[in-house]
């Protein structure tokens, strides 16, 4: 439905331009597109200049990914017949894969090497780490998660956590330093009281690499060619929560998100240095802007580089101010899981030489850290029935409306600026009002639980 919605959009300017790739790519788009599969994706560029119009037009088609636009252009990914039809409109570019020749591969651990290591920390640290595949690529590669928990094999009621990285293939950095992050901290675990706290009192999930086909294949896409960043349900297109026909990462992380009650999460990307936090798909603000802006300057602080960005005031943008996405994953997060994610951009190039590694890891390990502990910065319900599911709507001081939230499975849990706030709990025909107070986030080992 979106292509035909984009595509007579884009139909209008047909005429005047008189563009015959213009028909051809249309054509693409009617026979390939949907919601749920773009046309793989084969031309890969960068378009120079701002071209406000270009971008316009650009954004929101089902089988064109737009991304990483700065001062010098845009990132523009498409099928076959995309580089024609910028010649066709004298538009300039040049051929990101021409670019990527200069990359320096070297060095890099291979997927396998990536798998001993992930081996590694579980059987090392058996008492705090887990390691479970939540199912697998497009090309069979397992899709690892590591749990890092006291009572690692217990489901405990503690505030859940996630870090989630390299959803697009080439966009490295991020699977490097979410190795180093728990790496070190299984390293100082007890002796080290910030890891001590932070693994005692949170159940925190690291996926280093969502997408190993891609970094594997050296791109962007998994292995059917598609954007995995444009690959979830989409509340501005009214989209149902439904996995069914999307890619095999999509709908192992939708699964697995479904089976768990993580309320902080960020996802790792790369091609710039900033903190983006949601709506991408729209320019209305979310409910919880100022918060957002807050946990999204306290990653971008603690990094010299981010926080004095010369493209991004203070290192962090609204998602839709920098442009527009559709079926993005940190939107989906919020809108259907309550798990308030923003996407962290690391490193300029996407696919740094390996020995800049550490020094990436060095300007983000604080941030990384510090934006975990904001995972305490709650408060949550606790019921005797681990089954139970309800409702919370969640008051502010004044008594006014902060959005109704579904749970399961006995427990709910909200990031929330501090202050004093009313949940107003319905469970198995129950209600109940309960006064919660939040405060500056401290990592608490009650984890700021009410027994209900
Ligand atoms: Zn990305």
């Amino acid at each position: 439905m979106l292509a035909n919605k984009v595509a007579s959009g884009m139909s209008k300017g047909f005429h005047s331009r008189n563009d015959l790739m213009n028909k051809i790519l249309l054509a693409l788009a009617i026979t390939f597109s949907s919601a749920l599969q773009a046309a793989p994706i084969q031309e890969e560029v960068f378009v120079l200049g701002p071209q406000p119009e270009l971008l316009k037009e650009l954004v929101g088609h089902a089988d064109i990914t737009v991304d990483h636009l700065d001062s010098h252009g845009f990132e523009v990914y498409g099928p076959k017949g995309l580089s024609k039809w910028l010649d066709q409109r004298g538009v300039s570019y040049y051929d990101l894969k021409d670019a990527r020749k200069d990359i320096d591969w070297t060095n890099y651990p291979s997927y396998e090497q990536i798998k001993a290591k992930l081996e590694e920390f579980a059987s090392k640290y058996p008492q705090i780490v887990r390691l479970v595949s939540i199912g697998k690529t497009v090309r069979g590669r397992e899709l690892w998660v590591l749990k890092i928990s006291d009572n690692v094999a217990v489901d405990e009621i503690e505030p859940e956590f996630k870090y989630i990285s390299s959803m697009h293939g080439d966009e490295i950095t991020g699977r490097e330093l979410t190795i180093r992050l728990v790496d070190e901290m299984l390293k100082k675990y007890g002796t080290d009281s910030q890891s001590t706290d932070l693994i005692n009192n949170t159940e925190i999930f690291v996926m280093p690499s969502m997408n190993p086909d891609g970094s594997e294949l050296r791109q962007r896409a998994n292995a059917n060619g598609q954007d995995l960043n444009r690959n979830f349900p989409e509340a501005v297109r009214n989209d149902p929560n439904n996995a069914a026909g999307r890619q095999p990462e999509t709908q192992a992380i939708m699964a697995w998100q479904a089976s768990r009650n993580i309320s902080l999460s960020a996802n790792f990307h790369g091609g710039a240095v900033v903190a983006n936090y949601p709506w991408d798909a729209k320019y209305e603000r979310h409910p919880f802007d100022g918060l957002l802006q807050t946990i999204s300057l306290e990653y971008a602080n603690l990094n010299p580089e981010m926080r004095s960005s010369s493209e991004f005031s203070r290192g962090i943008t609204n998602g839709a101010d920098w442009y527009v996405l559709y079926g993005g994953m940190q939107d989906w997060s919020y809108i259907w899981h309550n798990d308030l994610q923003i996407t962290v951009e690391l490193s300029d190039s996407k696919w740094p030489n390996y020995a800049d590694i550490p020094r990436f890891y060095t300007s983000n390990r604080d941030s990384m850290i510090r934006y975990m502990e904001l995972a305490h910065q709650g408060a949550g319900i606790k019921l005797a029935n681990r089954q139970a599911t309800g409702r919370v709507e969640v008051l502010n001081a004044q008594g006014a409306s902060l959005g109704s939230y579904g749970f399961q499975r006995g427990e709910f849990y909200k990031i929330l600026p501090p202050g004093s706030y009313t949940f107003k709990v319905e469970s198995a025909g129950e209600r109940r009002n309960v006064s919660v107070k939040v405060e500056e986030s401290r990592v608490s080992p009650d984890g700021n639980y009410i027994a209900l």
